[in-house]
């Protein structure tokens, strides 16, 4: 039986390359951070990591992890409901809950999950999600999941949401989901206007905040910081994988009866295994350095400021953003291939994107700006855009 599955993959596998979409993996024998070592023994600057705090690698964060690993040890072998849930489970559960200002907090493996399982418990057939139309693959697969009716609207289009909650009157209970942040572009949700219109018409609002908490608004506390909207926001979802640390996790923070409803019926909660005290620990430690001092927050967005304005000035084409993702635009897809690996041969690690990542003649590449970035990594990555960008002629 393989031959005939596997000449069938061998011919995917070979179109994928021959469009130009097959992911190569380039490997790290580092940690991560700023300056990370690949296998080929060169060094470079990384500025695609969502690394935003800098926290990946925090002597920190390393010292909480092995304190959980000797306190509570390396795995918790059950779901939280068996015998899965420690002390420092509802610990970080609470933290989390206090940094967004919500009721409770649930914790999945990842935010991944969180997606997936936050819709098919909460809504029916009776039901109606409107999701914007560049939202996370997790949300996607969440309401693919759940059989309420589907909106969809074009991207922070708020004419279009209005429009799809009026066609959702009919439907018992509504939900607006979008992403804090969108990846590709960096741009932030208008999530003010957003909470208005939900108001207006009756509907429930949900914001996957894992490319926007500890980045945006002044202190990193998302999206309900940058509007201050604080409390308006039914649910969160996020991630211990970006901002966070960077290891492994999600959640679900918000409503008391809407985390208590997951806990009963979210079947990658019920049915996929705790989180190890490791993560855990360190993520308590995490969200007490996110109380003590803004001090990451703040030399984040100091740099993102510095780069935006240095690539402005050096005559590139940036998408506006008040995120840490800087969208360096140039059309072309086969450009953005070549410059990027003309910037890897300079020391600097980014990735360049292209239809149907993002819209077709919309290439780009993407920057990431990090707390753990100095300035002279900033200035050495400024320097090698304007070297390559006049070799290509993209700039002047
Ligand atoms: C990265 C990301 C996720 C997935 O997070 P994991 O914890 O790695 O599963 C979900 N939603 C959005 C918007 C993301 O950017």
């Amino acid at each position: 039986m393989y031959g005939a599955f596997k000449n069938y993959l061998i011919k995917e596998i070979k179109d994928i390359k021959e469009a130009g979409l097959y992911k190569d993996e380039r490997i790290i024998v580092s940690p991560q951070g700023a300056e990370i070592e690949l296998e080929s023994g060169q060094r470079v600057l990384n500025f695609c990591a969502n690394n935003y705090l800098g926290l990946s690698n925090h002597p920190e964060l390393i010292k909480a992890a092995k304190e959980g690993l000797d306190t509570h040890g390396y795995g918790m072998s059950s779901v939280r409901f068996i015998c899965g849930t420690t002390d420092l489970h509802k610990k970080l559960e609470e933290k989390i809950a206090s940094f967004f200002g919500t009721e409770d907090t649930i914790l999945y493996a990842a935010a991944f999950d969180a997606n997936g399982g936050i819709f098919e418990p909460l809504f029916t057939e009776e039901d109606a999600i409107i999701s914007d139309s560049l939202n996370h693959a997790s949300i996607i697969d969440g309401v693919r999941l759940c059989k309420a009716k589907r909106y969809r609207y074009p991207n922070a289009d708020m004419k279009g949401l209005e429009d799809a909650l009026k066609q959702a009157q009919e439907q018992r209970f509504r939900i607006v989901v979008t992403d804090g942040v969108f990846s590709m572009d960096g741009n932030v949700a208008p999530v003010d206007k957003m909470v208005e219109l939900a108001e207006k018409y009756d509907a429930l609002v949900m914001v996957d905040e894992s490319h926007s908490a500890g980045v945006v608004g002044d202190t990193g506390r998302g999206v309900s910081e940058h509007f201050n909207i604080t409390g308006k926001i039914d649910l969160i979802t996020g991630t211990l994988g970006k901002s966070f640390g960077g290891a492994i996790g999600g959640f679900t923070t918000g409503r008391k009866e809407i985390i208590e409803m997951l806990r009963q019926r979210s079947r990658p909660y019920l049915f996929s295994n705790s989180l190890p005290p490791v993560v855990v620990n360190a993520g308590i430690r995490m969200f007490d350095m996110m109380d003590e001092t803004n001090e990451l927050q703040d030399k984040l967005h100091a740099n993102t400021a510095y780069f935006m304005k240095e690539m402005q000035a050096s005559g590139f084409d940036i998408k506006p953003t008040q995120s840490a993702i800087c969208a360096v635009m140039l059309y072309d897809a086969q450009l953005s291939q070549d410059f990027a690996s003309k910037l890897l041969d300079e020391g600097i690690y980014v990735i360049g994107f292209y239809y149907p990542v993002v819209p077709k003649g919309e290439a780009r590449i993407r920057v990431q700006l990090s707390a753990a970035h100095e300035i002279e990594h900033l200035d050495k990555a400024i320097a090698a855009f304007r070297k390559v960008g006049k070799e290509l002629g993209v700039i002047k």
